[in-house]
């Protein structure tokens, strides 16, 4: 079930307190609405009675998808705590579980599992994108400002490397991916029972350890 609570929130801009209502989960299958509402991020955004500013308050969500069987939980920190008695009757579900550390992350986990697709997969897709994008000189490492998961049609990828003035898309092939991260098992195994972070800092990290066991 979806569950929002109503809390007590002091405007940022005028410093007049006034109540807000805030979701700590949503169930995509009870409310199709709040979807889209996460999409957009108008889930987040808040405006204050007094001043009439609107703002967002990005509070810890966990987002249910049962039917594409994925669970995110939407914290830029780990709360350290055991998720353990939470997550394990999902694992036996089948559920896929992971933590997003930031909006963006989480609405692009949302398009990833609905397209029925691997995000370690896309992980590994958008680092060849962006090591393709260096390689062929099309701009520097530190001109990249994102690099982003479009979609999936008929098994290929559509990955965009963004810089500040202009975009390039590359099509990625998702079988070899798949085959890579199947013969690599223990390289690419994450806990999913552990809300892991499936990001760019994640696969970063692992090159970076298969680097230095060289
Ligand atoms: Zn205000």
């Amino acid at each position: 079930m979806s569950k929002n609570r109503e809390i007590t929130y002091t405007c940022p801009y005028c410093g007049k307190p006034f109540t807000i209502s805030i979701y700590d989960s949503v169930n995509t299958r009870e409310d199709p609405d709040l979807r889209e509402a996460c999409l957009s991020g108008d889930i987040f955004r808040h405006s204050c009675p007094h001043c009439h500013t609107d703002f967002m308050v990005q509070n810890p969500l966990v987002y249910m998808d049962p039917d594409h069987k994925f669970v995110l939980w939407l914290n830029a920190n780990d709360a350290g705590r055991d998720l353990s008695s939470f997550a394990a009757p999902l694992a036996r579900q089948g559920y896929t579980m992971r933590r997003c550390a930031s909006l963006k992350e989480f609405c692009e986990k949302i398009q990833i599992f609905e397209d029925g697709v691997s995000d370690i997969a896309v992980e590994l897709a958008k680092y060849d994108s962006f090591i393709e994008f260096i390689d062929n000189r099309r701009g520097n490492p530190e001109d990249v400002t994102s690099v982003e998961y479009q979609s999936c049609n008929d098994g290929v990828m559509k990955i965009n490397v963004r810089t500040d003035d202009k975009g390039l898309s590359f099509l990625i092939p998702l079988d070899p991916l798949e085959e890579e991260i199947r013969v690599q098992s223990d390289r690419y195994a994450v806990k999913n029972e552990e809300f892991p972070l499936v990001n760019s800092d994640w696969i970063i990290s692992l090159f970076l350890e298969s680097e230095g066991t060289a």
